[in-house]
């Protein structure tokens, strides 16, 4: 079952379901032909819905070629990718010869996802393999085999030997109140039946580390994002100013944690390393708050701080997988920068010292106020309103936590009723808003 792990991964810009699952997919397809020890002459790869109306603005199609390829999201060398993609694209044929073909098919409905992606592997005009796969949010992937059967049970931590599974806040909460454990200590221990110990916390500070790395990338590159658009990148010069003359205002915390969400958000959207939080396109509110509050005043990341934070928020996102969607195609933004919120003001809760109570009362805040919100990329790209609107998600989710601090007493609405509530906003939503550009920003604002 889901690991913390699994909610942060490293991957490349910018989306984790339109270029980190659609590259994993065809790592897979590509492991599946040669262990069936089969060798077509040509592989077609089909998408189908989100994946076909926002794919060219979301490199699916040339992230699912470098997955063909061999490339992998959390290994990728950029220069390597790049030079391995033309030679690719000058005949469209792999290294070995078997040629490449890309089908977008806006018509056909997809069937358990609306990111469906069909491999067809060919010889002549004889199929020799079929194989239909979804990628279905924060760079998860899954057959079409695998999404049919009906998930065992929902609880997190089931089906291995975690000592506290739960398959709800209700039951989180439960735990902490019997075991007098924190929720990243419940987290934690359920960890310890995946892994030794120690390999987990290493990995949460190599995930910490490479969520710095891409806030100190995006706030020193300058210039145009690529795409149609011509966004000009906004952190670095917001940081300089920031730097120059440090703000004495009330507002400066503003300031600051909107310049490390852009930093992120430009460095995704520009095709780098980021780290889904719980998605690509929600990738900077979590490394915002880290950097802000989990930072010594001479820039040392305090280490037990942004453990505590990261399985705090981990755990909130495994409810949001477990319990509805962290798929935009699926959710709207609400289930992407939405989630990441919650997320992130839960985590920052319990760094304040918020009991397991406030900190599930932060992380419903934090989704309270981001149900309905729609997902409509100008241009399908995650440019706008994705990087803008990972600033204000991390400004909310330092008030959520905020509110919930000082919450008098027991919270009226529960995060399970918040995320139930998204999951069903999220299905009553017109496809319009789920990632195909086909509403709201993206059909007002006039491409130049
Ligand atoms: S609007 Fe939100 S859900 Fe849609 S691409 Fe941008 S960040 Fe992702």
């Amino acid at each position: 079952m889901l690991s913390v792990l699994d909610i942060f991964r490293i991957g490349v810009g910018p989306s984790s379901s339109h270029t980190v699952g659609p590259m994993r997919v065809a790592v897979r397809y590509r492991k599946r032909l040669q262990a069936k020890g089969l060798d077509p002459d040509r592989i077609e790869m089909v998408f189908r819905g989100s994946l076909a109306f926002t794919g060219e603005g979301h490199g699916t199609f040339r992230a699912a070629k470098l997955g063909l390829l061999g490339f992998e999201p959390e290994t990728i060398d950029m220069a390597e990718a790049e030079a391995a993609l033309t030679r690719l694209n000058k005949d469209d044929a792999l290294p070995c010869g078997t040629q490449v073909g890309i089908t977008i098919d806006y018509e056909t409905p997809t069937r358990l996802h609306p990111n469906e992606m069909v491999m067809i592997a060919w010889h002549g005009d004889e199929t020799l393999d079929r194989r239909t796969y979804y990628s279905t949010g924060g760079g998860f992937i899954a057959s079409h085999a695998q999404l049919s059967k009906p998930a065992p049970d929902d609880l997190v931590g089931m089906g291995d030997a975690s000592p506290n599974p739960f398959g709800s806040a209700e039951e989180l909460l439960g735990i902490c109140a019997r075991t007098s454990l924190s929720v990243a200590d419940v987290i934690l221990t359920n960890e310890d039946a995946k892994r030794p110990r120690t390999d987990t916390l290493d990995q949460l500070d190599g995930i910490a580390a490479v969520m710095m790395e891409s806030v100190d990338r995006g706030l020193r590159a300058d210039g145009l994002l690529p795409g149609s658009l011509k966004v000009k990148r906004r952190a670095h010069g917001l940081w300089k100013k920031l730097n120059n003359a440090p703000p004495n205002e009330r507002e400066a915390l503003f300031d600051w944690l909107n310049v490390y969400a852009m930093a992120v958000n430009e460095e995704n959207a520009a095709g780098g390393q980021v780290v889904t939080a719980p998605t690509n396109g929600a990738a900077g509110i979590i490394p915002a708050i880290i950097r802000h509050y989990c930072h010594d005043e001479d820039g040392t990341l305090q280490v037990g701080q942004t453990r505590r934070f990261l399985l705090t928020a981990g755990g909130i996102g495994l409810l949001y997988k477990q319990r509805a969607s962290i798929s935009g195609a699926e959710m709207g933004c609400q289930g992407e920068v939405g989630v990441a919120c919650s997320m992130a003001a839960g985590g920052l809760c319990a760094i304040w010292g918020g009991s397991p109570e406030q900190v599930a009362s932060a992380a419903e805040i934090g989704m309270e106020h981001n149900l309905g919100l729609t997902c409509d990329p100008v241009g399908g790209l995650v440019q706008i309103p994705c990087i803008e609107r990972n600033a204000i998600g991390a400004v909310k989710a330092a008030n959520a936590a905020r509110l919930a601090l000082h919450a008098p007493g027991q919270m009226i609405v529960s995060l399970d009723a918040v995320i139930e509530t998204m999951r069903q906003t999220g299905l009553d939503m017109s496809s319009k808003y789920k990632e195909t550009s086909q509403g709201g920003l993206a059909v007002n604002v006039i491409e130049c």
